[in-house]
């Protein structure tokens, strides 16, 4: 298996966060920590019912974060899969709940509406035949039959897709599969699910575009899979030798092990170990009810909880 881990990006307020992804989105909650590298802030993950690699949208909300601006070296948008037939539960959805979105367009064959969260975060729906034969998370108030599955791709603006394509296609097991005006499709995988969870990465071509600014509704990072730490081990070789990218040391991120680098075109890129998971410090039934922290900062729970902001929607108005 091989394609997206997870995309992680940067939110304004928390509350609004999980409001929007879990109460709007309907994805589940399936891990609440904190940023280890600044624990005073939150970390929340969503995906599907059990956090399945390819499925996982993360965020580091800051509630004081000024916007971002996307460009040349960032991600344009993040893409979900839902079933085949959805795209008009969703329109309805956008318009009840006042989320901004666009008609819906054809790429690549595919039927996709885009949309904005509450911080202008790009995302996008696509609608695939491969999605029906997944179950989808209900616990949140979308039904099965509509339930984002997982995500389908992510597009990065590059100003040229050369060297970003060589590192897909020479160390994270991409290979060019399409091109539509100017935007290269790169796909991994050859199982059913791999369009529906993590398959596809979107070059863009943009020429006349500024340099991206990171800030709320920015992506921060995407990583890929690897099955184990020695295949992890072999695309920080791939990228060495193949392309003179060096990867940082492994770190223990206590639900994957990862190493991280930044890709030519400037879109900081991480390899994640699918081992241990999710699952490793609370079960599949009770994922992200809880604030989780890893053991070196356990012992500073009390003052961690007392430092974060309120996810309570509520209390965050107050
Ligand atoms: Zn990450």
């Amino acid at each position: 298996m091989s394609g997206l881990h997870h995309v992680t990006a940067i939110a304004g307020s928390a509350a609004g966060n999980l409001a929007f992804y879990r109460d709007v989105l309907g994805l589940r909650l399936i891990k609440q920590t904190v940023n280890f590298d600044d624990p005073g802030t939150h970390h929340l993950y969503f995906g599907d019912h059990q956090g399945s690699p390819g499925s996982i949208l993360t965020f580091f909300p800051h509630e004081q974060a000024a916007p971002g601006r996307i460009g040349v070296g960032q991600v344009g948008e993040t893409v979900f899969a839902v079933p085949k037939a959805s795209l008009g539960f969703w329109t309805e959805r956008f318009i009840a709940l006042s989320v901004p979105f666009n008609p819906p367009e054809k790429r690549f064959g595919e039927t996709v509406l885009s949309f904005q969260d509450r911080d202008g975060t790009r995302l996008a729906l696509a609608a695939l035949a491969e999605a029906d034969a997944l179950p989808g998370w209900t616990g949140d108030g979308v039904g099965t039959e509509h339930a984002i599955r997982g995500i389908r791709s992510v597009t990065l603006w590059v100003a040229s897709s050369d060297r970003s394509a060589a590192v897909l296609t020479g160390a994270l097991g991409f290979r060019e599969a399409a091109r539509e005006g100017n935007v290269v499709r790169h796909q991994v995988g050859t199982e059913a699910t791999a369009p529906v969870m993590g398959g596809a990465v979107d070059l863009r071509i943009v020429s006349d575009v500024l340099p991206g600014r990171m800030g709320a509704g920015s992506v921060h990072h995407v990583a890929f899979r690897a099955a184990s730490d020695e295949a992890q081990a072999a695309m920080s070789a791939a990228l060495s030798n193949r392309l003179g990218i060096q990867t940082t040391e492994q770190m223990d991120r206590c639900y994957f092990r990862s190493v991280y680098f930044r890709e030519p075109s400037g879109v900081i890129f991480e390899i994640a170990t699918d081992a241990p998971g999710f699952a490793t410090d609370e079960t599949i039934e009770t994922l992200g009810s809880d604030l989780r922290l890893p053991a070196w900062l356990e012992g500073r729970r009390a003052d961690i909880k007392r430092a974060l902001p309120p996810l309570d929607a509520a209390h965050a108005a107050a």
